[in-house]
């Protein structure tokens, strides 16, 4: 059995046909789906959703993308909502330097994006759940959060890039690495490299659906039927067999989010 750790099965592209998405991905033994909150007004249907469906668990988060569309009493809302069983993670959340760049918007500011990620982390260690964590060229800027407030739950770093000094101050804070379909591209030596030499024990699998198409996808809409080829590619960059791969990544996740396997 595989797990795709992150797909964003609430998105309006996926509205006409979640059935047939979610049988494509049983067909290729993707059995279990993370589906994180990015947004307050989405987190209703996220509940409902998990508690439709028993093979999808959620959480519930303030994506920094939407941060123009977020508003304070959202931070008391997290609160608030963090202890409710059906919510398995806090995250999406986190910080992306790429916007606190280009974007002229106070509330993409490097401090305002940290301020509420470090409200994120703090909710986290409350509940004592996992984050589900977004970096783009931020990885220095998290680990000066980490050294205001340190999390105390794990969880993931979702769609990990980096080196293996970057994957290793995460790891030894007990978090776990989500690895995409960035390992399918040729040009991504680094992250390929990163992810062969680290401990299965420290990854966990996603296709980050319906973004992040695999090489050879591009155009289309990811789907967690995907995280087949992923675990495939990932089996041969270890030389391990699909089996362990599966085995181990679903084990982690089921540590992460609680799910049944
Ligand atoms: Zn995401």
């Amino acid at each position: 059995m595989l797990v795709d750790s992150h797909c964003h099965l609430d998105f309006e592209v996926f509205a006409k046909d979640l059935d047939q998405v979610l049988s494509d991905a049983h067909q290729n033994h993707v059995e279990r789906f993370f589906v994180p909150g990015i947004k307050s007004q989405q987190w209703p249907s996220l509940k409902q959703l998990s508690q439709v469906n028993t093979s999808i668990k959620s959480g519930i988060g303030l994506h920094p993308y939407f941060l123009n569309e977020f508003n304070t009493s959202d931070l008391d809302l997290l609160a608030r909502c963090s202890t409710e069983s059906w919510v398995s993670a806090i995250g999406e959340c986190g910080i992306d330097g790429f916007l606190a760049e280009n974007r002229q918007e106070e509330c993409f500011s490097a401090a305002h994006q940290q301020a509420v990620f470090e409200t994120h982390i703090d909710i986290a260690n409350q509940c004592n759940k996992p984050l589900v964590i977004h970096h783009r060229k931020s990885h220095h800027l998290i680990h000066q959060s980490f050294k205001r407030i340190q999390p105390l739950s794990g969880g993931v770093i979702h769609a990990f890039t980096g080196s293996l000094e970057d994957a290793q101050r995460y790891i030894n804070l007990g978090f776990k690495l989500g690895c995409g379909g960035t390992i399918t591209y040729e040009r991504s030596k680094k992250t390929q490299s990163t992810f062969k030499n680290l401990d299965l024990s420290h990854i966990v699998l996603e296709t980050d659906s319906p973004d992040m198409p695999l090489n050879g996808k591009q155009g289309h809409r990811n789907e967690p039927a995907n995280i087949l080829e992923i675990a495939l590619c990932l089996a041969s960059l270890k030389e391990l067999t699909l089996e362990e791969v599966a085995l181990k990544t679903s084990e982690n996740c089921k540590e992460l989010f609680g799910f049944s396997l």
